[in-house]
Order: C-alpha cells, then structure tokens, then sequence
C-alpha cells in the first residue's frame, strides 16, 4: 500500500463507552473479520478483558477500506482504559496520527475521556469525535456535545453520530478516517525507527512485537537491535496484523505490523523501545521510553503450602507476557513461602492475582499493598520496609533475573520494624499528583487531597469552567482509594496522573491487628501519627462487617506496640446468609449458597478464626 493510503488511528474512550463493540463493528463492517468468525469483542483477547468489558493489553488490526473507488489501509491500534496502564496508551498513541474519541451520548465527558484525550493531543493526533449509543432512549447528543466542546475544547460541528450496537454512523467513521486522519509521512529512506507499542510472549515462537515503523524499512532475516534494551535479534517472522498474524515480505514507514525473533522474555522488547538496525543504528531513539517501576507491593502466598513451586512456576510465566510485574521470593512466619510482587498499581495487581488464581488453578492469600518505606537506624543502616509483611525476609535468590528485579533495594535485607529507639527516622515515597477538574469539585478535591496529607503546590485554569490542581502527596495515600474517591467527589469528570518525586522523612508509626487476641502480621500497616486513631477506628469497624461470626466471640483490636487504640467485638452467632432473603426464590438462594462456598475457599485461618480475602484488602479501602 502506498504510504498516502494509510491510516493509523486509536479509539480512546472511558471505560464502557463503546471502545471495543466500535472496534467489532469497523472489522465487520470492512469484511476484515466475516460474521461468523466474530465473537464479541474480537480486539479483546483475554478472557479476563471480557469478563470485566476492559482492555488491559492493546491489540492492533489492519483493514482494507475502499472510498470514492481508492483502496486505503487502516491500521486500527487499541488502548487500554485503565489509569495503571497510561504508559501503554501513550505509547499506543505515538502510533497513531489520529484518534475516534468515543463518548456516550447518555453520559458525556468523564475522566478517562479526558486523561487519554490529553495524551492524543500531547501526540498532535487529530481528533474525531464519535458520539455512540444514540439509539438509547436517554442519550442527549446535544448536551454532550456542548460538554465536549467546552470541557474539552474541541470543535464538535463535524462530529459523528453514532451507535455501534446497532451499526449506525460506522460508513462515516470510516469515511472520516480516511478524510480527516493525514496518512504517515514517508520516511522509507532513513534508518530504520520502529515504535514497539505492544509485546507478548508465545510459548512456541518467543516474544512476538508489535510495532509501528516511524523511519526506514524492515524485512525477514534483518538483525535488529533494541534501542533501550541493548538486545539484538534475527528477524524469523515479519507480518501484518489483519488482525490475525498474516506474513509479509517487508514492511516500510508508516506501516503497523508485528516481527518474530526468537526472543525470550518481554523485558528485551518493552513497549516504548524503539527497533532499528543492528548495522544501521538510528541516531536517537523514538522519545519517550520509560522503565517499568512498580509502585505496589503486596506479598502472594499459596494458602496450600505446597503449591509454593507452582507460584513461581506461575509466576515466571506471567513475567514473560508482562514486563511490569517484579517479585522476589520471601518467607514470613505467619504465611510461610510466598512472593512479594511489585505492580504498576492496584488494577494491575488484581489482575495478576485474579489470573493466577484462574489460569493456574492457584489458592492464594495476598497481603494488602503497600509502598516502600525507608527505615534510617541510628546504627547508620538503612532498612527497605515492606509494610504489610513487617517480619518477612527477602530470600536471597541466586537467580539473576530474580534479584534484577528489585534493582532499587539499596538493602535487601528488610526485617521488623526497628524500636522506635533504634529508628533515626521513617521515609516514604512522596508523589506529585496533577488533577483535572470542572471548576464545581475543586473545593471537594482540595480537601480529598488534603485529607491524604497532600502538599498544596498550584492552582490554575485550562479552560473557563476547567482547573488544574497539583499536590505533592505520600504514595501511601494514593495507593489505597483515592483514584475511587476523585471520581466519585467529582462526579467522574476528574482525572489524574502522577509521577514520582522521591522520599521524604515523616512521622510514621505501626499500626498493629490483634484479631482474637493474635497479632495478625499481614493487616498490620504504618501510618501517619495524626491518623492512627480514625484508621484504627476504622480498620476494626470495616473487619468486623468482613469477618464471618464465629462459634465464640472474637476481639478485633488496634494496637500501637502493646497500647489498645481501638477496638471492636463480633458476637458469636452463625451468619445466615439467607437471612436477607425474603420470599422463596430458591435460585436467588442457590447462588448466595455457592457464593458463600466459593467465599469460604478464600479464608486464611488466623489462629482459630477464618478471615476472608476481603479483609487483608480492606486496610485500603477505609473511608
Ligand atoms: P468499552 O469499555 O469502551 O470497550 O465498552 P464496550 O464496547 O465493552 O461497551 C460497553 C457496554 O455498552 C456493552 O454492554 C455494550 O453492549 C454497550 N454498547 C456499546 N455500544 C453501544 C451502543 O451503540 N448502543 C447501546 N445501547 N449500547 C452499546
Ligand atoms: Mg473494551
């Protein structure tokens, strides 16, 4: 295809907007996919995606396109929707030169609309608004329109009306795309530049890249070099993605495409890297690339001991569909060998926990997440402090690629909390949050922040009814529920982002869990001084509501050392799940029994006291 009849372009939409049903109907629609080989959703491979309805890996497809009798090539590259991941849609974005910003005409602009439509203009990629879902009874296309045109500022006259379940508007889509999106411009010539925007591992065939030629020309058999990773690979396989894998001779600038290379682990291909030739290297890389830096930590353990090999086993594998997830092996005396795993944040955790559990057919408790504290002792040595597993140790690992993981640990050796009269004093990771926010919830955001010991820095306006507002706030803080709280205080039209800026001293202490008069290891926490007395309050309420009753009365108690902050009592009754259920439905009766049953496989005894999954992650969700 010549370079003047290709588009590449992305569908960024918030959450349940219509991304991928959008995505569905274009491939159908352009023959690309024929009827009956569509299951929903085709973009979204994993079945973990479908079942929750979000992207997590981006996907690309090539489509052939015929308007006014000229053949065009679209190369339709998918995003993520989730804030973890915003790394892997910006890059996904410097793909593109164009984007269908898809908003749901009964909703209008939320965050994520607005997160990923600064990340398409930051990448100068024209923008076409859709709106989708006009065939409900609530949609209100004008509003939203309004919305758009004010919140965000762009210019809706040519906007598309659309409604992707039912096939209305797509011709237009694609007629824009073709008319609107200007085609890559032609850099064949030079040395060869590719974008890797997304990668995977292949158990048969290794890492399989996918990626956008920026400058030069690839084709089979070249030796290629990884610009961030220092790799350099023989080409096996190079192809289209259409959007099964299809093999081509060559590909040029401007072309989107994927290359096999025998290569044996994510990590030497990592989305962001740029692909030029091992004989011909570019001068610079592509701009952009970021290490993946976990930023959440929690320890994994197998609630059967015995499946400790499996977990690594496990593990090992996900590591190499996904560069971002780190662990290393630990022991702790409450839950004995376990993992603790490092994530980009708390979506990405759950999801590796949820597809261990499912895709290996592993039991597991996971301790609540934490940040890294730094322990300075007056002994001058420095202690990493992995909060929710205060007494475990970091095993050392003669495995390289194991210990590379956590690069950072300037001492690997954490172990119990020092007394405070060992302690010099207690760091921890401090972030700089930027939000973005109608003009009505920055009094709201003010005080989410500030409630979360945020650092006021600075106010301004991007638009008349639009503010930014910047903090720099402990990580601590972030990880728990404050991405839930900012959109729930702003209606959902607030987003964020945040970087890191480094550690900082605090006044921090341990907040203890006595569950039946046992301390409970993985619920302790550290926390701010000013607030061990609500959290204590708090953690000891929420438990109550999460742990089962038991056969006897059971204690719940805050404690600071051996001082009792808080405390609560669960009386010992046998909870009936069907009190609740009035009136005979027995299949409404059925599921709450199978829930219970399913419940009662995630319960970790603690002394003689089942406590629930829920509970080890509720020290975060406090109000
Ligand atoms: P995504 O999260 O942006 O990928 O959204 P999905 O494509 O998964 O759609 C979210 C939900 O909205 C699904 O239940 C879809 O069936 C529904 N949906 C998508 N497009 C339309 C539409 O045009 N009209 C109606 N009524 N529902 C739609
Ligand atoms: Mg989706």
């Amino acid at each position: 295809v010549p370079v003047p009849n290709i588009r590449n372009f992305s569908i960024i939409a918030h959450i349940d907007h219509g991304k991928s049903t959008l995505a569905d109907k274009l491939l159908e629609t352009t023959g690309t996919v024929q009827k009956r080989e569509m299951k929903d959703q085709f973009l979204d491979n994993m079945d973990l995606e479908r079942e929750r309805g979000i992207t997590i890996k981006l996907q690309a497809a090539r489509m052939r396109y015929v308007c006014d009798g000229e053949p065009y090539c679209l190369n339709l590259i998918d995003t993520p929707g989730h804030v973890d991941f915003s790394y892997e849609v910006s890059r996904s974005l410097a793909a593109c030169e164009g984007a269908l910003l898809v908003v749901d005409a009964s909703q209008g602009v939320e965050a994520q609309t607005l997160a990923n439509v600064y990340l398409a203009l930051e990448n100068n990629l024209e923008i076409i608004t859709v709106l989708n879902k006009i065939d409900l009874p609530g949609a209100e296309p004008d509003r939203v329109l309004q919305e758009i045109e004010e919140v965000i500022g762009l210019d809706c006259s040519n906007a598309i009306l659309c409604s992707a379940k039912e096939g209305i508007g797509i011709t237009d889509i694609l007629n824009a795309v073709v008319k609107r999106i200007p085609p890559p411009t032609d850099t064949s010539q030079k040395p060869l530049r590719a974008l890797i925007f997304d990668s995977y591992y292949d158990p048969y065939r290794g890492v399989i890249v996918y990626f956008r030629v920026i400058d030069g020309t690839v084709k089979k058999g070249d030796r290629i070099y990884f610009m961030a990773s220092k790799k350099d690979y023989f080409v096996d396989e190079i192809g289209v993605l259409s959007p099964n894998q299809l093999e081509v001779d060559e590909l040029y600038a401007g072309e989107v495409g994927y290359i096999s290379a025998s290569i044996r682990s994510v990590a030497d291909a990592r989305v962001g890297d740029t692909i030029t030739h091992f004989s011909r290297k570019a001068e610079s890389s592509l701009p952009g690339y970021e290490e993946a830096t976990p930023m959440v930590f929690c320890g994994l353990f197998p609630v059967d001991a015995d499946q400790f090999p499996e977990l690594r086993e496990a593990l090992e594998k996900l590591q190499l569909n996904d560069a971002a997830l780190k662990f290393e092996p630990e022991t702790s005396s409450a839950m004995g060998f376990g993992f603790r795993c490092g994530f980009l944040g708390l979506l990405h955790m759950e999801i590796v926990q949820e597809r261990l559990e499912r895709e290996y057919n592993l039991s597991l408790i996971t301790t609540a997440p934490s940040v890294v504290y730094r322990v300075n002792c007056t002994s001058g040595e420095t202690f990493l402090l992995f909060v929710n597993n205060a007494h475990s140790q970091v095993l050392h690992s003669a495995n390289p690629m194991i210990s590379s993981n956590f690069s950072k640990v300037e001492c690997s050796n954490p172990s119990a909390l020092p007394e405070p009269g060992l302690r010099r004093s207690i760091e921890e990771p401090l972030v700089k949050i930027e939000m973005l926010t109608p003009k009505d919830y920055i009094g709201s955001l003010m005080e989410l922040a500030q409630d979360r010991r945020g650092e006021f820095k600075e106010m301004k306006y991007i638009a008349e009814n639009r503010a930014s507002l910047t903090y720099k706030l402990p990580l601590a803080e972030m990880v728990g529920d404050f991405f839930d709280q900012l959109k729930s205080r702003s209606k959902g039209y607030a987003s964020m982002e945040y970087t890191f800026v480094g550690y900082e001293e605090s006044d921090l202490i341990k907040l203890d869990v006595h569950i039946n008069g046992e301390p409970v290891e993985p619920l302790a926490t550290i926390v701010h001084k000013d607030k061990a007395y609500p959290i204590g309050r708090a953690l000891t309420q929420k438990l109550k509501e999460l742990i089962p009753r038991q056969m006897f009365k059971v204690p719940i108690q805050a404690c600071i050392g051996s001082k009792v902050i808080a405390s609560e009592a669960l009386s010992a009754i046998r909870k009936d799940v069907l009190a609740k259920c009035y009136g005979g439905d027995i299949t409404r009766k059925k599921k709450l029994l199978k829930k219970q049953a399913e419940g009662k496989k995630r319960m970790k005894a603690i002394g003689k006291v089942d406590v629930p999954q829920e509970a080890f992650m509720a020290v975060l969700k406090l109000e």
